[in-house]
């Protein structure tokens, strides 16, 4: 007999109740992470997610390694996989932490199935949010469709359980004809090469759940105390940056919640709550992806499937991309993007007003995009915050509300630190001129606005406005 530990969103040792859950059985243990890029409607990995996994996964392997046990790799459908990982291993138990997208939903059940029919036991955990979805409902039994009232709910709900101690020691794996067999993470090909565009991603990060431990140190060393403003002003750093570590679940948010807790223990300052709740928008954006398994695909609000949203031109997407529309915040929040594999949120919002707004794009276009260039990119926090800003979301910001480029910029980044770490043709001009780069002549090597601000804010106005004259 021995048992299996299905790894996903979840790749640590601490706070890891499949792993804890092994340790009791003590039964040899194969620890199995499956890439899977053929199940049915699963999203395949954008291109810096691959490269985070990658080092993710060797950070892993090394932790497993040092607790004595070891990480085995296999490609394929995931069905397929652990039922012919089970027979090689004799496993009658298959233990993983539980996830929330439908597709590995509905891949989760049939492996459960599978399972009770064939003698094997198959047990999952909460371990990856606070809050599972389906016990935060409203008084009529549903989903929340707003976010103070859903995080009211959860909240009031009790305390987040305390986090399980990493094991110090794990089972040892089978041996001889129980031992599975791993492929070789290389054979994986998860790294880009020509154009080898990781250098920027490689000096940000440190990828494993020891960058994640030293990422949440450092924040409550700093930031924290500071969190409610500094997390506006994209120039310092003012926020956790955990997101990729959560989205990986190389932390978990009940070892998140407890240490500040822990550190702030007189609590509620408001800049905790504030942090808190952050943690509590990702939860939402989980419960919204749980009760809307098309997040990613459809308006959440239908009636945005009237919206005449305009195919913008290949110049214009590009130079969106590309970090070249000519408004200074934009175009450093992309370029952030682009090279460090992360974008600060205020500027996501407005790169992402700019994209929907200005140039009238579907917000699926910048979905994609951030899909493929976050090393965060998330199944429920991506799309959810994309509709949030196109106005079709759940409690999303209203259409007509459009972030203007320039005030922006002026507000949160008023000396234009930010602007002049990420556009270097931008560096000579001073903090008031670097806002408005246009009304330089002499400026060279910086572009011109793709579109003007005022005639395409009316543009997007108006055809709002179509949409609200149809109902
Ligand atoms: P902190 O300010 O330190 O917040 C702590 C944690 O709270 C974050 O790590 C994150 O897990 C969570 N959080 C904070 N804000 C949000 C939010 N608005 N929605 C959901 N969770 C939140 N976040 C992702 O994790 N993945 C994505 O793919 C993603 N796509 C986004 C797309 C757009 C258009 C926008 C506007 C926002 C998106 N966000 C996404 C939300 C947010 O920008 C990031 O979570 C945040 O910038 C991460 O930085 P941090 O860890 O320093 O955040």
């Amino acid at each position: 007999e021995t048992s299996i530990v299905w790894l996903r969103d979840d790749l640590r040792l601490d706070d890891n109740p499949a792993l804890s859950r092994a340790v009791e059985l003590g039964l040899p243990l194969t620890v199995v992470y499956i890439l899977d890029e053929e199940s049915d409607g699963i999203r395949p990995l954008g291109g810096a997610a691959r490269w985070w996994l990658h080092h993710s996964l060797t950070s892993l392997s090394a932790d497993l390694a040092k607790a004595g046990s070891a990480l085995t790799l296999r490609r394929g459908p995931a069905e397929r996989v652990i039922r012919k990982l089970a027979e090689e291993t004799g496993a009658r138990h298959i233990l993983w932490n539980r996830r929330y997208g439908g597709p590995e939903r509905a891949l989760d059940a049939e492996i459960k199935a599978w399972s009770a029919e064939n003698g094997l036991d198959a047990e999952s955990f909460q371990a990856n949010l606070l809050f599972e979805p389906w016990t935060i409902t409203t008084g009529s039994g549903g989903p929340y469709k707003v976010f103070t009232p859903f995080w009211r709910a959860c909240t009031a709900s009790g305390e987040p359980r305390a986090p399980l101690p990493a094991p110090s020691h794990l089972p040892s794996p089978g041996t001889g004809s129980r031992a599975a067999r791993s492929d070789t993470l290389a054979d994986w090909r998860l790294l880009p090469v020509s154009p080898d565009w990781s250098a920027g991603l490689a000096r940000t990060w440190e990828p494993g759940e020891a960058g994640a431990h030293h990422r949440l140190d450092d924040f409550l060393d700093g930031p924290a105390e500071e969190y409610g403003n500094g997390r506006d002003v994209p120039g310092v750093e003012g926020t956790s940056r955990l997101s990729p570590h959560l989205r990986f679940g190389e932390i978990s948010p009940f070892r998140v919640w407890h240490e500040i807790r822990l550190r702030f223990p007189r609590e509620e300052t408001p800049d905790v709550g504030i942090f808190r709740s952050e943690l509590g928008w990702r939860e939402f954006c989980w419960q919204l992806l749980y009760a809307n398994p098309q997040l990613a695909t459809r308006n959440y609000r239908p009636e945005f499937d009237r919206f005449e949203w305009q195919e913008p031109t290949p110049a214009e997407l590009k130079a969106w991309q590309q970090g070249r529309t000519g408004y200074p915040l934009v175009d450093a929040g992309m370029r952030q993007l682009w090279q460090t594999g992360w974008m600060h949120n205020r500027v996501r919002m407005a790169a992402a007003s700019f994209l929907v707004k200005n140039l009238l794009a579907d917000w699926r276009l910048g979905e994609a995009w951030f899909w493929d260039t976050l090393v965060d990119a998330d199944a429920a926090s991506n799309p959810a915050n994309w509709q949030w800003v196109a106005g079709s979301g759940a409690d999303a910001s209203p259409y007509f509300r459009i972030f203007n480029p320039v005030t922006q910029s002026k507000k949160f980044d008023a000396e234009g630190r930010y602007l002049r770490e990420f556009i270097p043709e931008l560096a000579p001009l001073n903090r008031k001129a670097i806002h408005e780069p246009w009304k330089q002549p002499d400026l060279e090597g910086y572009p011109a606005p793709v579109v003007g601000l005022p005639e395409s804010r009316e543009r997007a106005l108006a055809t709002y406005q179509k949409l609200k004259d149809q109902k």
